[in-house]
């Protein structure tokens, strides 16, 4: 996007976050909706936020660890198998099982037993700037239906109207060293 587009973006931007603040004081949560879908289009390509509920969900979903007993390397618990060994003669007498539950450490490749075996549960919390957002709230009705929206729509601008000022910040970011670049061909080009 050429520098010169900025200002024009910036007017853009106010119009529509005006509008988004306008139609939450008059409780038009899909007004406000809409406000945040055009103050997102005003995005260059980069910096644009994608709605997509699934990748949303995929993207903040708590991520289970799992702790090699041996090399002591966390690994995600999704690339790992379980599988079941079958013990040996004393070793099932002694335990009582014909067979234990283990898995293989990637990094070491060293047998751990399921039951020894700590789990270590990694969650992320906001704020964190993901450019990703879920889909908005669809609009429901009768009296319950309704106050379920718009408890669902608030929240959902809020998040939303928080991702989009961290977007904002790294779009102008992106221009000032454009700006001050442009400035120093313009000093070498008097000179
Ligand atoms: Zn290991």
């Amino acid at each position: 996007m050429p520098q010169s587009q900025l200002p024009d973006l910036n007017t853009l931007w106010l119009k529509w976050m005006d509008n988004c603040n306008n139609c939450l004081l008059k409780q038009d949560y899909l007004g406000a909706i809409a406000s945040v879908f055009h103050i997102n289009a005003v995005f260059g390509s980069d910096n644009r936020i994608e709605f997509n509920t699934a990748k949303y969900n995929e993207l903040i979903k708590e991520q289970m660890k799992i702790l090699c007993s041996h090399c002591k390397k966390e690994t995600n618990c999704d690339g790992i198998k379980f599988y079941d060994l079958l013990l040996s003669d004393i070793a099932s007498m002694l335990t009582n099982e014909k067979y234990i539950k283990v898995w293989k450490c990637p990094n070491c490749n060293t047998t751990n037993s399921h039951k020894d075996t700590e789990f270590i549960k990694e969650t992320f919390a906001r704020p964190r700037y993901l450019g990703v957002l879920p889909d908005p709230p669809e609009q429901s009705f009768g009296i319950t239906g309704r106050r379920g929206f718009e408890r669902k729509a608030r929240s959902w601008i809020r998040l939303a109207l928080d991702e989009i000022s961290y977007s904002l910040g790294v779009e102008r970011r992106e221009y000032i060293p454009l700006l001050e670049r442009n400035e120093v061909m313009d000093d070498v080009d008097n000179n």
